[in-house]
């Protein structure tokens, strides 16, 4: 100050302009009201984040601030201020806007005692931020620990109650060598899924973050086919499934990824074999101008119009009872279309329910 002659010059008048500045600065909205609960000061992102035009100088915060809750019950704000005696703030409100959209709010109140408490209450500060962005990370971020933990708990409670039915086995004097090894097997076949599982996460992870190193090479689409398809064999016929692969004699090799491309056909097939009670799943490939189109059709339970516009989203699984029977993370598709833009291919669907589904990848070659 003492180095800055204007400041030396008319200090109330350049406080209040720096003092307007920094406020309007901020991206956090700013109120002050009074003890009448009138604004007397704001800045524009309050303007903002309330959604209103023009001066809000001198209206009831009432009038301008109408947070409800998660269930859409009004609060009462002219209590809630005047219950306020120490800086408090709530994440747990929200604003609704004239076309029904919503934000997370974040409300800070303090109360301003100009006479330093002698004189009472003089007024209130508060700040208001949009948490929206955050809060449905924080939402995700739950769903997935809960979505994860869910997951988790069926096979390594079977795996556990497998395994100790083989070490009893195993300790009786005449040992039951078939009994022992169901015990075995069915332990191998949960951990077997949870490995899957732990794939299916880290290539979530790292498809998350963008960082997929795509390796190109020439594939032989036909060999990569029939050595998918074979190893689905068991599991199709386990399901009394017909399985069967239909190659394009004139298929030529593709350009592309051929860790993603596996992996892609792999989640198809899977989700196929999975949600389809009988019939068949019907594979097929043929050459197009720009690389090699696959379809993965199944005679399954099929997917209702409004679940195929959400089958791609992180977590999303049908509530169809059939499909809640199956086990799933609802990451297969969510990954498949991030690999799918990764080799800048395209995914079709078509599908009606309870009369299966097509799956449709036109793969390019790539440079
Ligand atoms: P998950 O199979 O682990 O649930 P996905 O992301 O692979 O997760 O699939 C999301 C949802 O899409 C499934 O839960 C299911 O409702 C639906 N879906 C995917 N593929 C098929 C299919 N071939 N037939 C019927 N429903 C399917």
């Amino acid at each position: 100050m003492q180095n800055d002659p204007n400041a030396a010059a008319h200090p109330s008048v350049i406080d209040h302009e720096r003092l307007s500045s920094l406020i309007n600065s901020m991206a956090d909205g700013v109120l002050a009201i009074d003890e009448d609960l009138k604004i007397v000061l704001y800045n524009g992102s309050a303007l903002n984040i309330l959604d209103v035009n023009g001066s809000i100088a001198g209206k009831p915060i009432v009038q301008v601030l109408q947070p409800i809750t998660k269930d859409g019950e009004h609060i009462d704000v002219w209590s809630l201020i005047h219950s306020v005696t120490t800086p408090t703030a709530t994440r747990d409100y929200f604003l609704e806007y004239d076309d029904h959209s919503r934000s997370a709010l974040y409300l800070s109140i303090a109360p301003v005692h100009a006479g330093y408490g002698k004189q009472g209450v003089q007024g209130y500060v508060l700040l208001l931020r949009d948490i929206t962005h955050e809060k449905s990370l924080e939402e995700e971020r739950d769903e997935f620990i809960s979505v994860i933990s869910h997951e988790l708990r069926t096979p390594v409670t079977i795996a556990e109650g497998s395994m100790s039915n083989a070490i009893f086995a195993a300790e009786q004097p005449k040992m039951d060598r078939k009994t022992l090894m169901e015990a075995l097997k069915a332990a191998h076949e949960q951990v077997l899924f949870l490995a899957n599982l732990i794939n299916d996460l880290s290539m979530l992870s790292r498809a998350d973050q963008e960082n997929l190193v795509l390796d190109i090479t020439s594939i032989n689409m036909h060999s990569l086919l029939e050595r998918l398809v074979d190893g689905f064999r068991r599991q199709a016929s386990e399901k009394g499934l017909e399985l069967e692969l239909e190659l394009d004699p004139k298929l030529e090799l593709l350009q592309s990824g051929k860790l993603y491309v596996e992996e892609i056909l792999q989640n198809l097939l899977t989700n196929a074999i999975k949600y389809t009670q009988k019939g068949s799943v019907h594979v097929k490939a043929w050459p197009t101008e720009k690389g090699v189109s696959v379809s993965v059709r199944d005679s399954g339970i099929g997917i209702s119009k409004v679940d195929q516009e959400k089958i791609f989203q992180k977590f999303f699984r049908s509530e169809d009872y059939r499909t809640r029977e199956s086990s799933g993370t609802g990451l297969g598709l969510y990954v498949t279309m991030k690999l799918i833009h990764l080799l800048q291919s395209d995914l079709e669907v078509s599908s009606e329910l309870n009369h299966g589904s097509t799956f449709t990848v036109h793969f390019v070659n790539m440079e």
